[in-house]
């Protein structure tokens, strides 16, 4: 029996339990799927081989902490520095990024993107501003502090604090603060949030399960939104594709990951 974990802090909201076991059980592979309550980052190496996993997930505010805590990187995660998805292979740690192209995934339906803002410089902000990137998406990126946002100048087009915003007509507006995942915050001033708003065509959130007060702002305006189920299906189905090391196939994985998001 293999054991699999997802690490964060808080991590008791997480879905991704529910969705991996929901495709072990159904496909009788022999696996569990936990979830641990990690304080300090740097003890993720020692707590994933302490527990004896073969692979794990990571979520808020570890990732940049993963992508330390890993033997060898590989793919998109080697671009951005931030690790979702790790693996044990033969006692090595081998850690993935299959948060941007679930992203991706999750905003096919959105026509016409050429210009986005993403609120936040966390590690998700990051996959997703070279993600966006490679698809000679305009990007500008708007935190609340200073210090996470340098590493974004090389990145992104235009970044901004709350202090020095000039506001553009934006195609798309992604929410990847932590705001409103635990608490009932905006991700900026509300007056400031009100006028970006006013100047997008859709929105998404990077928090699923909720419609947090962003996006419930959104959907006042009646703007098209979206919450970020899909991107967490999108990365779960890649992260389940490494875990079993193509043993499974890919259609079966979506399929009861899916039905998961019924339960
Ligand atoms: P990080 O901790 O790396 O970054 C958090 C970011 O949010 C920072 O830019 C921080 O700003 C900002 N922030 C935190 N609190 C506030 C607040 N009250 N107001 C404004 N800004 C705030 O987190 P991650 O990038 O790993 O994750 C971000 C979110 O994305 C989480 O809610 C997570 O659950 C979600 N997520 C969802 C996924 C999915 O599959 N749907 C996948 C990945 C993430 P500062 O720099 O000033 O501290």
């Amino acid at each position: 029996m293999k054991l699999f974990a997802i690490f964060g802090d808080p991590v008791s909201h997480s879905r991704s339990p529910l969705m991996h076991n929901c495709v072990f059980k159904s496909l009788n592979y022999k696996a569990c799927y936990t979830r641990v309550h990690l304080k300090d980052g740097s003890k993720l190496r020692e707590t994933f081989f302490n527990l004896k996993l073969s692979g794990a997930n990571i979520t808020v505010p570890h990732k940049e902490a993963a992508f330390k805590a890993c033997d060898e990187i590989r793919g998109f995660a080697n671009e951005v520095g931030v690790v979702n998805t790790i693996i044990n292979e033969n006692g090595k740690l081998i850690g993935y990024n299959t948060d941007a192209d679930g992203f991706m995934y999750a905003i096919s339906e959105f026509t016409d993107i050429n210009n986005i803002l993403v609120l936040g410089a966390g590690g998700t902000a990051k996959a997703l501003v070279s993600r966006f990137k490679q698809e000679n998406i305009y990007v500008s990126v708007l935190n609340r502090s200073r210090g996470r946002l340098e590493e974004f100048k090389t990145i992104a087009d235009a970044t901004y604090t709350w202090d020095n915003f000039k506001i553009k007509k934006y195609d798309l507006v992604v929410n990847t603060t932590s705001a409103g995942l635990s608490d009932d915050n905006y991700p900026c001033p509300k007056d400031m949030l009100e006028n970006i708003l006013d100047n997008t065509s859709y929105v998404a959130d990077a928090i699923y399960g909720k419609l947090t007060p962003f996006l419930q702002f959104a959907q006042k305006k009646n703007i098209t939104y979206k919450d970020g189920s899909d991107m967490l299906l999108g990365q779960g189905v890649l992260a389940n594709e490494l875990f079993v090391s193509a043993e499974l196939k890919k259609e079966d994985i979506q399929k009861y990951m899916k039905k998961s998001f019924e339960l």
